[in-house]
């Protein structure tokens, strides 16, 4: 029997343009697949301005499509590149691709996201009938790629190699629906007669999210606790009551992690490499991380870190109250991150105020990443909602005990100390307000100098097993069950 071949088409992938966690998934997941004798395409625009040279060099195009949209019939080059073992087919478009941001600048959004991304989904079904192999199923991934589904089942079954290619919709954060105004319906293409509130109508405007929603024929959430909160009004995001009458077909499939590309054993970003009862490199790290970022080289000393998108899902509100106290107890900072001018400014503020203890780092940077991951004591995530996060996984795989709070896929990945002190891995606190935040912490740091009970809780956290195995199965027994 052929091998299944599976499509993702995403806004994003992991090594070559990452703005979050999508792109982690998106670029270790098709690997795990493999793993499993499924055949994985991948296919994201071409974002020349975000793709590391060391990587890929974009060469010629290996076809080239016309499509007619946004008024205008346009050339679109599709690019087939390998990465490391993983077939890509970029899409490009450089007017619309080759910016300085994925989605838009800092903190905003492009205006013609809508043009932009309904481009991509069409070039990326028209570049799927263009392979050899028949694609028996479309994985996509958020609301870049949500109205794949729909285009697939109206506008595209002239196409024999895709048109009965059965489609899985992932929600990586519901937050984030692609809604624009419903004049741009004739302007991209959209089918006008499924714009009611059945399908992709959403209060008089387009929401790509519902379009996902309602013609995937799974729908899929990444961590299990996330996809029964986006049932309840307190998660749903107005969804609630659309994705209830879906239910039947949503289930939730917790992320893992590529163990190989984060491996504290073998990572060449760190000055030292350790790993779990090996703890000698990770003292070598923190000391490097403070002298790097200038603070006081004191092994003793709790450093508090957190690497996150600046957003108000993430709870940077709840942590900026806290950091004064924590300056006064002697505690050291390392906030690395990008997002909402008022955190960036307030996290800043902070930083300038205690030079010796707190430092902030503006902007998206891999390699400090790694060695705050590696070099700190206690990662910070205080998020308000939380689909999965892939940040804990990378703190507790380089010894950085977790402190998170108790929602989504933080529940089903960190085991507070208090459940039971043979299986935590981490700490949790519940209410989404800075007090519950502060006690957290504060039970952190009370076990953190207690070496007998702080080095098996970090050993327990480097060994959990974060990798994919587990999880790719689930996708591939969901791929099986669709015809
Ligand atoms: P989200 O996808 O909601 O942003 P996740 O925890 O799922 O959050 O994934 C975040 C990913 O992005 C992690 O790989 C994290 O290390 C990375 N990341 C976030 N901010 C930065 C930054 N400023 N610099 C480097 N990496 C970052």
């Amino acid at each position: 029997m052929p091998k299944p071949h599976i499509v993702f088409v995403a806004s994003e992938a992991a090594p070559l343009a990452k703005t979050g966690g999508l792109a982690d998934v998106t670029g270790s997941l098709p690997a795990a697949l493999r793993r499993l004798d499924h055949d994985v395409t991948v296919i994201i625009p071409l974002y020349r301005r975000h793709i590391d040279p060391a990587v890929l060099k974009p060469g010629k195009a290996k076809w080239t499509i016309r499509l007619w949209i946004g008024g205008a019939l346009r050339q679109v080059p599709l690019h087939e590149a390998h990465v490391q073992g993983q077939r890509f087919i970029l899409v490009e478009q450089d007017d619309m691709f080759a910016r300085d941001g994925l989605y838009g600048p800092a903190g905003g959004a492009y205006e013609d996201n809508l043009l932009r991304y309904t481009l991509f989904v069409r070039a990326a079904l028209e570049a799927a009938a263009l392979l050899k192999e028949p694609v028996d199923l479309f994985h996509c991934h958020d609301w870049q790629a949500a109205l794949l589904p729909m285009l697939l089942k109206t506008q595209y079954q002239h196409h024999p190699t895709i048109a009965r290619a059965g489609t899985v919709f992932t929600i990586h954060n519901l937050a984030y629906q692609g809604i624009f105004p419903a004049s741009q319906i004739p302007h991209v293409g959209l089918p006008p007669e499924l714009f009611h509130p059945g399908c992709y109508e959403f209060y008089g405007q387009i929401n790509c999210m519902k379009a996902g929603i309602m013609m995937a024929d799974r729908i899929t959430t990444v961590s299990p606790s996330y996809a029964e909160e986006i049932l309840t009004p307190e998660y749903g995001c107005h969804l609630e009551g659309f994705l209830a009458q879906h239910r039947h077909k949503l289930s939730g499939i917790v992320n893992g992690l590529d163990t190989v590309a984060w491996d504290p054993a073998t990572d060449a970003a760190l000055p030292a490499r350790f790993g779990a009862g090996r703890a000698a490199g990770k003292g070598r790290c923190k000391l490097a991380l403070q002298q790097q970022l200038g603070l006081a080289p004191e092994a003793g000393t709790p450093l508090l870190a957190m690497i996150s998108r600046l957003a108000e899902q993430k709870g940077v509100d709840l942590l900026l109250p806290c950091v004064p106290d924590w300056v006064r107890r002697g505690y050291q900072m390392a906030f690395l991150g990008t997002g909402e001018a008022h955190y960036e400014a307030g996290l800043k503020k902070l930083a300038d105020n205690h030079p010796q203890q707190v430092h902030f780092f503006r902007g998206f940077n891999e390699t400090l990443a790694r060695r705050i991951y590696a070099g700190s004591d206690l990662f910070l995530m205080p998020s308000r909602f939380e689909p999965c996060g892939l940040s804990q996984l990378m703190a507790m795989r380089y010894g950085t005990v977790p402190v998170v709070r108790a929602t989504g896929g933080l529940i089903d990945t960190v085991t507070d100390y208090d459940a039971g002190k043979g299986k935590s891995t981490g700490f949790a606190f519940t209410a989404a307000n800075a007090a519950s935040l502060a006690g957290a912490v504060d039970r952190a740091v009370e076990v953190y100098h207690r070496p007998a009970a702080w080095n098996p809780l970090r050993n327990r956290a480097m060994r959990r097993d974060s990798s994919w195995e587990a999880s790719a199965r689930s996708y591939a027994e969901l791929y099986r069950q669709l015809p």
